[in-house]
């Protein structure tokens, strides 16, 4: 049987729509035979996956996405095969979570200041004991009719240099990949594409991230164009780079973004689940 991989993912336990069980039976129906849940900051939701996909006899490869901070940067970093009880790994993302929640309650502050009130309190009872994003702020913004779209919310609101933008300092790229590196697992640069950094600060920052111990790069990214996937994949093969793929599914309604919906690597990338 030939495998579909998809190796991003998120549940309730960050920011996604369904819960780790939902998640993996979506995943099932669409045909995926290796999926990592790869939540924001934390690795609350991987057990009950796990459990879901033996019962639905998927493959759930533990995952994370950690937030990093390289220079003025933000990037995201999956880990993947990581082991969740690893100490220095729950140490690290329990000051990511300390970060994450004070963040959260600043940008409320900021929000009320523009007459937007109660929006923390909303969201951590919506979030229940998982890790607040600013998607869900951009669904409050949504639900409250403030804006009409999640990214008018992110225009308008939440983006750098918008009113309610937080500037955050997160752990270092070398942490971040040194945590799931301790923890066993294989570090991956999430989404190359999205943090619009210019040819030099991607090489600057793949070279940091392979120094700190990084493999991997998405390649094949939920909605990417095939000039997208060539352009990724040419950081990987300039920095000997395994390409990962994976949707970054947060919530059904979008067609053209669902789980296992992904193009193959191309030909002549070495695929990441190698190095499991
Ligand atoms: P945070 O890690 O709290 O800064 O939140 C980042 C999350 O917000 C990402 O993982 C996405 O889920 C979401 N996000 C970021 N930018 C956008 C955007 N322009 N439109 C929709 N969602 C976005
Ligand atoms: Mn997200
Ligand atoms: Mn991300
Ligand atoms: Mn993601």
């Amino acid at each position: 049987m030939s495998e579909l991989y998809d190796l991003h993912s998120h549940s309730t336990a960050s920011d996604g729509a369904l819960s780790p069980t939902e998640l993996v039976l979506r995943a099932q129906q669409h045909g995926v035979t290796a999926l990592a849940l790869t939540d924001h900051d934390t690795t609350a939701g991987l057990q009950e996956a796990g459990e879901a996909a033996a019962q639905a006899g998927i493959r759930l490869i533990s995952g994370i996405e950690l937030s990093a901070s390289f220079e003025s940067h933000c990037l995201h970093i999956v880990g993947l095969n990581i082991d969740p009880q690893h100490p220095g790994l729950l140490e690290g993302i329990a000051k990511q979570q300390i970060i994450r929640d004070q963040r959260a309650q600043k940008i409320a502050e900021k929000l009320a200041r523009k007459g937007i009130a109660d929006a923390y309190a909303t969201l951590r009872q919506i979030a229940g004991n998982g890790e607040i994003t600013r998607l869900h702020f951009a669904d409050f913004l949504v639900t409250r009719g403030i804006v009409e779209t999640q990214q008018d919310a992110f225009d308008r609101y939440l983006s750098k240099g918008k009113p309610a933008y937080v500037p955050t300092v997160w752990a270092s790229l070398a942490e971040c990949v040194g945590w799931i590196r301790a923890a066993g697992g294989v570090a991956v640069l999430a989404h190359p594409l999205r943090y619009k950094l210019s040819t030099k600060w991607i090489n600057k920052a793949l070279i940091a991230f392979k120094a700190a111990g990084g493999q991997g790069i998405e390649v094949v990214t939920g909605r990417a164009s095939i000039d997208d996937i060539r352009l990724s994949y040419l950081h990987a093969s300039k920095h000997q780079l395994h390409a990962s793929m994976g949707s970054d599914f947060h919530a059904p309604g979008n067609q053209w973004l669902e789980l296992g919906r992904l193009a193959a690597l191309p030909d002549g990338a070495t695929p990441i689940w190698r190095l499991f």
